[in-house]
């Protein structure tokens, strides 16, 4: 398996690209909000990623395939759908519910990758539970992601503090490698063991990205659009991922939920 080690030239195109996926989700955050349109939000975020110069990096992903490829900018996956959820004309988010989005961007030949499940309006405590927890467990597996630790490190961190609150983990989807490509070797899985797995190295740059059901951890894929990917037992799911680079002491952040985060204690604030 050939993992990159990035330069700290490429780690900072990188970082840029993630940064303005950040600031992209700080944009779908202000729009959060009961009877909003899911396929608007796909296309103010299109355009802010245009605006900025950035190429939205999920939009016709995989080119060149057999599949039909991703035909939108963000990834939004609504209450039981955990990821790939497509944005459509005919849907509106509702008080109550939970939504991932998640977003990619391409910059300088390099790509970012972000996600954050937003609550919309009111959501039970069950939920907002859910929410915490899962984020919670992205910044647990960050720190695991240092030199000398191993893959499983980081994952076991994360499956330990999703299990320990009675979640349960996707299997079948993993984080990933990422820099001249969206998903480069390895694959970052969000359960194992520790000290198992390929050795972390400082420059390299991996996307952790947490996916925790509620309820139990199988998933099926929608037959009706081929992209979304759902809890079969249809209880919530929520999805959070920061783009990573391996440092000595603890991974190091390259994206930010800062501008999400800043619009939210407004919200509570107001
Ligand atoms: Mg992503
Ligand atoms: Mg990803």
């Amino acid at each position: 398996m050939n993992i990159k080690i990035k330069q700290e030239q490429e780690i900072d195109l990188i970082r840029e690209s993630s940064l303005l996926v950040g600031k992209t989700l700080g944009e779908v955050a202000k729009l959060i909000r009961p009877g909003v349109n899911t396929l608007m939000l796909d296309k103010v975020a299109e355009e802010f990623i245009r605006d900025h110069g950035g190429v939205p990096a999920f939009k016709n992903y995989p080119s060149g395939s057999e599949v039909p490829p991703f035909p939108f900018t963000l990834c939004i996956s609504v209450n039981e759908e955990v990821v790939h959820g497509m944005p459509s004309a005919g849907k509106d988010l509702r008080e109550g519910d939970i939504v991932s989005v998640d977003c990619g961007v391409l910059m300088n030949g390099y790509f970012g990758d972000s996600a954050y499940t937003f609550a919309v309006g009111e959501v039970s405590s069950k939920r907002k539970r859910l929410l915490r927890v899962t984020k919670e467990s992205l910044y647990l597996g960050i720190e695991q992601a240092r030199a000398g630790n191993f893959i499983g490190d980081v994952s076991q961190a994360i499956q330990f503090h999703a299990e320990s609150h009675g979640y349960s983990i996707v299997r079948e989807m993993v984080g990933h490698g990422i820099g001249q490509d969206l998903h480069e070797p390895p694959e970052v899985p969000n359960f194992g063991r520790k000290k198992t797995g390929i050795e972390l190295k400082e420059g390299m740059v991996i996307a952790i990205e947490p996916m925790v059901n509620l309820g139990k951890r199988k998933i099926r894929v929608s037959n009706t659009d081929g992209w979304t990917v759902l809890a079969s037992d249809g209880q919530p799911s929520a999805h959070f991922e920061h783009t990573v680079v391996i440092r000595k002491d603890k991974g190091e952040i390259l994206s930010s939920f800062d501008y999400v985060e800043s619009v939210e204690a407004t919200e509570i604030i107001s």
